[in-house]
């Protein structure tokens, strides 16, 4: 049941967890689920062009209006519980450090999540680096985290949850392959308006509409429900396990 799961999501920049999450993340929400989102930085010098071309802009104006942005993408989504760690970006792999990793596990053992949403790690995104670097980040942080050995003071082992990648903007070319497909017909719109925020990724919003309604199209014909109108596609981490096959 949706109404019971913890979630967390993580994403690399300011915007990625909207792109490739936010229908999923406002259903979820709307549906009673409780959504937490770390933003890891707020993409400034890999994921701002547009903004840079302003007159007189510099790194604290641009992390100024990504902040701005982020922030009401994430009120349009209801999302609530949003955490912008504020590392730097392109390259991000340096400043995955072992403090930040700390953070992170203590902040997967703070939420206790049944789903973790983030970067895709079966495929390799072709041209962003920084979302292989945050996949592989999160997935071993949360075997850390749910390892008793990996003491950490004042708080508690998590549980193995489901781990699940965002598809990236090139989809056939990163050899992203969908695992999951989820119906966000009745949250789309609150979608689009999220992304509409972005000013300095405009393509990302007619990619990401378009695939809406490519996935829709896929839930349709796999499902056999025709209600379904757009969706989000998710890699698999883990293969489902259960007692039905799904
Ligand atoms: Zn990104």
């Amino acid at each position: 049941m949706i109404q019971d799961k913890r979630v967390l999501v993580v994403s690399a920049h300011a915007a990625d967890y909207v792109w490739r999450s936010g229908g999923t993340i406002a259903k979820y929400i709307k549906g009673g689920a409780q959504v937490h989102v770390v933003v890891l930085s707020f993409g400034i010098r890999g994921e701002s062009n547009d903004l840079w071309k302003q007159e007189g802009a510099t790194y604290e104006s641009v992390k100024q209006e990504r902040l701005a942005e982020t922030t009401r993408a994430a009120e349009i989504l209801g999302i609530s519980q949003i955490e912008f760690w504020d590392l730097p970006d392109y390259p991000m792999a340096p400043a995955l450090t072992e403090e930040v990793r700390e953070r992170m596990i203590r902040k997967m053992r703070q939420v206790q999540p049944d789903i973790i949403l983030t970067h895709d790690r079966n495929g390799s995104d072709i041209l962003n680096p920084d979302h292989n670097e945050v996949a592989r980040f999160v997935f071993e942080c949360s075997i850390q985290s749910n390892s008793n050995g990996y003491r950490l003071e004042g708080t508690k082992t998590t549980k193995q949850m489901r781990l699940f990648g965002f598809e990236p903007h090139q989809t056939e070319l990163s050899k992203f392959v969908p695992g999951t497909l989820i119906d966000i017909s009745e949250v789309y719109e609150q979608k689009v308006a999220a992304m509409e925020c972005f000013k300095a990724q405009k393509h990302l919003i007619r990619y990401y509409t378009e695939r809406a309604h490519l996935r829709g199209n896929h839930l349709r014909r796999i499902s056999g429900n025709q209600t379904y109108q757009y969706g989000e596609s998710f890699s698999n981490f883990f293969p489902a396990a259960g007692e039905e096959l799904i």
